[in-house]
């Protein structure tokens, strides 16, 4: 009874449900050839396997889906294909992920969008019949009480499939707490706990347990008292969140009346309602690798269309960050070669320089957008001023083209985000010919202290209040104010209420969070004082490591600081004003 597991706290919140273990399983070939002895086992193996596929989806609620995948999995083309490879000597699973590649080509390329969704669909049925084959449940999510989700491994992409009303937690054994993983699960409001080693061999399916994202515990086995304490501290919970929600309708600003952009950060046009109800009124990240997931690149009709429709439905900015795919956010038909380090690899906006006709298409889906609403367009991961030219450059051919059309694009900004260090030293250089700047902590403070976000083992040495993470977000914020250039900040840090009095008296004009989080960012914003916040930054860019700093923020005794006044030489100063 009651067994507590530590963790790391990835997202908020408290769940507690039935466990339903998922193993994150890789879709891909393994190569091994079958003596001939072996075919008709396969065989069989195949037949048993869509049968308890079959079953699954034949309890499926949505009836054009179910209809739709249930055809695929008996059609010739998909069922023939995958039983002629296992006769010519493939395994049954490789024969599958075969098949399902070749049709992702063959209907992908199809311009008829029903046809072309057919590619989704065998994607669909042939990842249901590779974990059936590998003997693990399949994941659909048909009814009942919500489950708690323990795991090894989830992608972002595939959190963003999951519905919070079936999903009571998420315990996994990998993933950082900037990790993109933690990014899509707090923006859904799931409560989640990572770093729990071999998760999958600690837990059985179907027993209860308490996902406790507040403190990065999970409790296993829980008994009565354990479980209606959880239920105090649920209450607890929606009465602040109920007292948080009040302040929605409040204009954002310092008490002494320093206006302050509160915006959210979105992974699509699902999110906006969310971000207009927790009282954002602006965007101040829109992640567009989202709108990349799939078989194939959308086009610039459909980017287009999803462009216009959050900036017609936003009253403020929208940050469009340009396609960040690669490093930790793999998409297959984008991939390159493996690469020994992938955040330091071929990824960003790296990708998208190389990848001219992508980076133009979506330049000009944006441009043909920007009549909605106010579009920001901002480019990821810049690390040097050629690239910066070359993006101006690609703008301004993507808005010819898009005039040519006899289109008329509206006032648009073009920014950068700040999110490698060296960006952050240049950034009076870097900013000459753009229209803002937005840091971004989570790989900011990754690359400027060599800890992978996304390693839970690192997680002691992953810390955004390091003072060389704040140095340099101060360096960034000077040079944005001596540019008269707005400056805000999308990472995870502009929600941590411990450092939003320091981004305000850096001059910092907008924070953006997740939905979730944006009320106590709020609340957050409303009690401090602009010139004290001022005066508080520059203590604390005095400070010489992240414990000082975070003790100087809580209001604590700093032990072992020099005299602020004398030791601040060295740091960039706070803004003058
Ligand atoms: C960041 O790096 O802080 C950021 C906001 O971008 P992402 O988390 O998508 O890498
Ligand atoms: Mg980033």
């Amino acid at each position: 009874m009651n067994q507590c597991i530590e963790g790391l706290a990835l997202s908020p919140g408290i769940g507690m449900g039935p466990v339903f273990r998922l193993r994150h399983l890789m879709f891909e070939v393994s190569g091994r050839k079958l003596e001939p002895e072996e075919a008709a086992l396969e065989l069989g193996r195949l037949e048993a396997a869509c049968r308890e596929v079959a079953a699954v989806l034949h309890g499926m609620e949505d009836s054009a889906a179910r209809e739709a995948l249930l055809a695929m999995l008996e059609s010739p083309l998909f069922h023939g294909s995958i039983t002629d490879r296992i006769q010519s000597g493939r395994t049954a699973a490789d024969a599958v992920v075969q098949t399902v590649n070749d049709l992702a080509v063959i209907f992908g390329e199809l311009p008829d969008p029903v046809l072309r969704a057919r590619a989704g669909q065998a994607e669909e049925v042939g990842r249901h019949l590779f974990r059936q084959l590998h003997g693990l449940p399949i994941p659909l999510f048909r009814s009942g009480s919500p489950v708690v989700i323990v795991t090894d491994e989830m992608s972002a992409f595939d959190a963003t499939r999951l519905q919070p009303g079936l999903v009571a937690g998420i315990v996994c054994e990998r993933g950082g707490v900037t990790s993109h993983l933690a990014i899509i699960i707090k923006q859904i409001g799931i409560p989640a706990v990572s770093g729990i080693h071999g998760a999958l061999g600690r837990f059985e399916d179907g027993e209860l347990c308490i996902c406790d994202g507040e403190k990065g515990v999970v409790l296993a086995a829980p008994d009565e008292n354990a479980l209606q304490a959880v239920r105090d501290r649920l209450a607890g919970i929606s009465a602040d969140r109920a007292g948080l929600a009040a302040l929605a309708a409040r204009r954002t600003a310092t008490r002494d009346g320093k206006p302050i952009g509160l915006w959210g950060n979105i992974a699509g046009p699902a999110d906006i309602q969310a971000i207009l109800d927790a009282g954002g009124t602006g965007v101040g990240m829109f992640r567009t690798e989202f709108v990349f997931v799939g078989d194939e690149a959308p086009s610039e009709e459909r980017q287009a269309y999803i462009y216009e429709d959050i900036l017609s439905r936003v009253p403020g900015p929208v940050v469009m960050r340009t396609l960040e795919a690669g490093g930790d956010k793999t998409i297959p038909y984008l991939a390159g070669e493996a690469e020994e380090n992938p955040n330091l690899g071929w990824q960003g906006l790296r990708m998208c320089l190389d990848i001219p006709d992508l980076f133009l298409t979506q330049l000009r889906a944006m441009i043909r957008a920007s009549r909605a609403g106010e579009l920001w367009i901002m480019f990821p991961f810049v690390s040097a001023l050629w690239e910066l030219r070359e993006c101006r450059r690609l703008v301004a051919e993507a808005d010819a083209a898009v005039r040519r059309d006899g289109v008329r694009p509206g006032d648009y900004k073009v920014g950068i985000m700040v999110e490698v260090p060296s960006a952050a030293v240049m950034a009076k250089e870097y900013l000459r010919d753009f229209d803002f700047c937005s840091i971004g902590t989570n790989d900011l403070t990754q690359f400027t202290l060599a800890a992978d976000r996304m390693n839970p083992k690192v997680a002691r040495w992953y810390d955004p209040f390091h003072p060389a993470v704040l140095r340099l977000i101060a360096l960034t914020a000077h040079a944005a104010e001596r540019a008269g250039k707005p400056i805000g900040m999308a990472g995870d840090m502009a929600s941590n209420p411990l450092a939003i009095p320091v981004l305000i008296g850096l001059g910092f004009s907008s924070l953006s969070a997740t939905a979730p989080r944006i009320p106590e960012v709020k609340k957050t914003i409303l009690t401090v004082d602009s010139e004290e916040a001022r005066h508080l930054a520059r203590s604390v860019l005095a400070l010489e490591d992240a414990d000082q700093v975070k003790a100087c923020l809580r209001g604590e005794a700093v032990k072992g600081a020099r005299d602020a006044a004398s030791s601040g030489a060295d740091a960039p100063p706070a803004q003058s004003r």
